[in-house]
């Protein structure tokens, strides 16, 4: 039974946040899930942790350092564009980064390096609406 209650939270997370333009936090999907559902919070953080380790959502954490989740399109390595105000995200390729990391890593005798990079910003949509 145990495992059968999982399966049904694990795919309604799932839904949520394939369905979520952009990065979302876990309190973002848990308010949309919660009426429907009855999904606790703790179980929506878990589920969201798990996608995450698999490689079945990307992390990443807001300049408040808040946990954001979003279900990628790409699933290889990549960076993304991200806009403060409504969320929208843009996944983009970064070789001048690519490059760049991999000599200063070389250059300081560090093998296996690995990076993030995700830039914030507001979008043009969200420019143009002023503020
Ligand atoms: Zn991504
Ligand atoms: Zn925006
Ligand atoms: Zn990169």
């Amino acid at each position: 039974m145990a495992i059968q209650r999982n399966t049904w939270q694990r795919e309604a997370v799932r839904e949520a946040l394939a369905e979520s333009a952009g990065f979302v936090s876990a309190q973002d999907l848990h308010a949309r899930l919660r009426d429907e559902t009855g999904i606790g919070l703790a179980t929506v953080y878990r589920t969201l942790a798990n996608f995450a380790k698999s490689g079945e959502a990307d992390s990443l954490q807001s300049p408040d350092g808040e946990n954001l989740f979003r279900a990628c399109a790409s699933t290889g390595h990549h960076h993304h564009l991200i806009c403060r105000r409504c969320g929208k995200t843009v996944e983009i390729e970064a070789g001048a980064v690519e490059s760049w990391a991999h000599d200063v890593a070389a250059e300081n005798g560090f093998r296996d390096a690995e990076h993030v990079v995700d830039i914030f910003g507001v979008c043009a949509e969200c420019a143009a609406k002023g503020e």
